[in-house]
């Protein structure tokens, strides 16, 4: 078993289910999981300032400037690190070699996991999501269902198809992703593992426990 802390990373397009695995691992392991997604949508629903900045970007498909995104990520990483913990995962950061450099100034890596995927994959994947307005649990209409009509099984709320989940949105997204993206596999060459992310859910967890661990 683990016995040391774990600095991780988990990479890959929106879509690839590197949240999913992330959190699975993460609850396995008792480590923090840091999902930027998660950080900038609760800012955006609590219309802080810093989420109107933040909601503008997301809703015409941009990227998140980096100096905002370091400021959030250095915030959670402290306060992972001051707390009883085991390490952390960190999802959906970094999303580029200048967001990389500078989560080097914060904290040093471990390991990084790569879920690797066809676009038209997830493109299909992704346009079939729905996420509960409530308690922000994902639920996908392909793959997995939610028990009655469109409503949250915790929730009973209506499920709802989020703007970002929109196909014209999503090639937009992955397109900044590729670019943005690829030379990080090059900057965490030393650290990388790349996983087929189209193997199936339980098949993914596997590699990437077994990577890990
Ligand atoms: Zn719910």
């Amino acid at each position: 078993m683990v016995n040391q802390n774990l600095k991780l990373i988990f990479l890959g397009p929106p879509g690839s289910g590197k949240g999913t695995q992330g959190n699975r691992i993460a609850k396995e392991l008792k480590l923090d999981f840091i999902s930027m997604g998660d950080i900038l949508r609760k800012e955006i629903k609590e219309r802080s300032k810093l989420g109107k900045e933040v909601s503008n970007y997301v809703e015409s498909g941009k990227l998140v400037p980096d100096k905002l995104i370091l400021e959030l990520i250095e915030k959670q990483v402290d306060r992972a690190k001051s707390s009883d913990y085991k390490g952390f995962i960190l999802d959906g950061f970094p999303r580029t070699l200048e967001q990389a450099n500078g989560l080097k100034n914060i904290t040093e890596i471990d390991k990084v996991i790569y879920l690797k995927c066809n676009i038209e994959t997830i493109v299909k994947r992704l346009s079939a999501r729905r996420t509960c307005p409530k308690c922000a649990r994902v639920y996908n209409l392909v793959t997995n269902l939610p028990r009655k009509d469109e409503l949250c099984d915790d929730c009973g709320v209506k499920l709802e198809h989020r703007v970002d989940d929109c196909e014209s949105v999503i090639r937009k997204r992955m397109e900044i992703y590729e670019t943005s993206t690829s030379p990080l596999l090059g900057f965490y060459a030393s650290q990388l593992n790349v996983i087929d992310a189209d193997l199936g859910i339980e098949a993914v967890y596997r590699k990437a426990k077994e990577a890990i661990v």
